[in-house]
């Protein structure tokens, strides 16, 4: 007999069937055993009744514990009316079981898996985050994320975009954080760094004739954690476009998630469709900020508000605490360095960058930043300016060799956006840590406590690499 999952239960009754998965909970009324059967899709009560069972399962049924796994063979059979339970997908109806095999035997867990309060501290559901990913909500977001990204792929490549792998063994992105540095062992003393983005790739791509790219692309950027940031690495959907004007960039984006989140999330509300386009300035001045959180209620859990936020600076001053790495004292890029000024403000780059607008779109969502992109710089003359501006030595500018190198033989005018896929999925499934939408986070403080990493490495392997620890 082949395996059904626990929701194809629902409509055979009086069929035999054969369900595996987990006890999520077990119950005992007398010599009945109520076993509560968990798989990917769902929950299962499972009725043992001694008398109906083969001798065999019999004798272990007195054993079988919670997060034991099981195969049950059994006929399925309607619940009275008071028995129904709504909150179960197959609520109305339970299994007989008549044979009981354990797969696999389970030691108490660390935590009790079915529980909604999630008292389990941080540390601890990291550890065991195989078991934490047992939880009907963690399956939830997990499957989520899934149908997100395969919806998201499925829509792009309909419309002509071409999914490319970009190297992850990769060269500094200066895209304002810290770098993850990989030391070369062929190549002693020098060193790969991991892709703060894909930036640089995606616009040779341009370059290369490629026209509509995306990746659903890790970036990698050493940065302390916030509420909202994760610590390491993140997933964006990287997309790239040529010949395509900034209204039209934000046009397609538009439409894209408009439809994600109609087709999989059909009980949300877009508070404003078309989404508002906002001034930078006017968001500052009358939100306080870059992510204005537009809901109408804010309680309400299915609105969603999304808003454009347009007409940026190009530039951001530098302050201490914020400052754009290898940039000068006065100017860092307000989005990233291969942003394009507008058109008309291009002559201010000599007299007032500080007034330059530049065509940089930052996507709002409640609140939250979930993407960022803008129409790029094609023209090297212009790129030098703003690399003049934010203080680059000749030596830095030598570092973008490849890019002189390519804008030199045609470059298609080009835009792109990479919308944070961990923080969007955050705010649609309404949880409140980025942790929570990702399978196996890292630590608030930059560790993974299942791996034990980062870890020490021994001195045969340091060796090889020309490496050697301070102390
Ligand atoms: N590379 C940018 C970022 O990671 C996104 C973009 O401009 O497309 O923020």
């Amino acid at each position: 007999m082949n395996r059904i999952k626990t929701t194809e239960t629902v409509g055979k009754t009086s069929e035999t069937v054969l369900v595996k998965g987990w006890v999520n909970v077990r119950r005992n009324m007398g010599k009945i055993a109520f076993l509560d059967l968990r798989d990917r899709w769902g929950i299962l009560q499972v009725v043992a009744v001694p008398a109906e069972l083969d001798e065999a399962s019999q004798e272990i049924l007195g054993n079988i514990r919670p997060e034991f796994v099981l195969a049950i063979e059994g006929v399925v059979q309607d619940r009275g009316a008071k028995q129904i339970n709504k909150d179960l997908a197959t609520g109305t109806v339970e299994i007989l079981a008549k044979k009981i095999i354990v797969l696999s035997e389970s030691e108490t867990p660390p935590f009790e898996i079915d529980n909604e309060e999630r008292q389990a501290n941080e540390e601890l559901r990291l550890k065991y985050r195989y078991l934490d990913l047992r939880h009907e909500r963690m399956t939830r977001n997990i499957v989520a994320r899934d149908n997100v990204i395969s919806f998201f792929r499925e829509w792009l490549h309909k419309n002509d975009f071409i999914e490319i792998q970009t190297p992850i063994l990769s060269k500094s992105t200066p895209e304002g954080a810290r770098d993850y540095l990989v030391p070369s062992r062929l190549h002693k003393g020098q060193f790969f760094a991991l892709p703060q983005a894909p930036q640089q790739y995606k616009q040779l791509l341009m370059v290369a004739g490629v026209d509509r790219y995306f990746q659903v692309a890790p970036c990698f950027r050493d940065e302390d954690a916030r509420a909202d940031r994760s610590p390491g690495e993140f997933y964006q959907l990287d997309m790239e476009m040529s010949f395509m004007t900034q209204e039209e960039i934000l046009d397609l984006t538009e439409r894209m998630f408009t439809e994600m989140v109609e087709t999989l999330f059909p009980e949300k509300k877009i508070t404003q469709k078309p989404w508002p386009r906002i001034d930078h300035d006017e968001s500052m001045k009358k939100y306080g900020n870059d992510k204005p959180d537009l809901r109408k209620d804010k309680n309400d859990l299915n609105e969603l508000a999304f808003a454009w936020i347009v007409n940026f600076p190009l530039f951001a001053e530098q302050t201490d605490e914020d400052r754009f790495v290898g940039a000068g004292d006065t100017w860092g890029p307000s989005h990233n360095m291969f942003t394009a000024p507008k058109e008309e403000d291009i002559p201010l780059l000599d007299s007032d960058p500080g007034k330059v607008r530049s065509y940089q779109h930052d996507l709002a969502l409640n609140g939250f930043e979930v993407g960022g992109g803008a129409v790029r710089i094609h023209d090297m003359k212009i790129q030098e300016k703003v690399w003049d501006l934010i203080g680059f030595s000749d030596e830095q500018k030598k570092q973008f060799q490849h890019y002189y190198e390519a804008f030199k033989y045609g470059v298609p005018p080009h835009g792109g956006i990479a919308p944070g896929l961990d923080r969007l999925l955050m705010v649609i499934l309404g949880e409140k840590n980025l942790k929570e939408v990702t399978a196996f986070p890292l630590t608030s403080d930059g560790r993974d406590p299942m791996l034990d990493s980062p870890a020490d490495v021994g001195k045969e392997q340091l060796d090889e690499l020309g490496l050697s620890i301070k102390k």
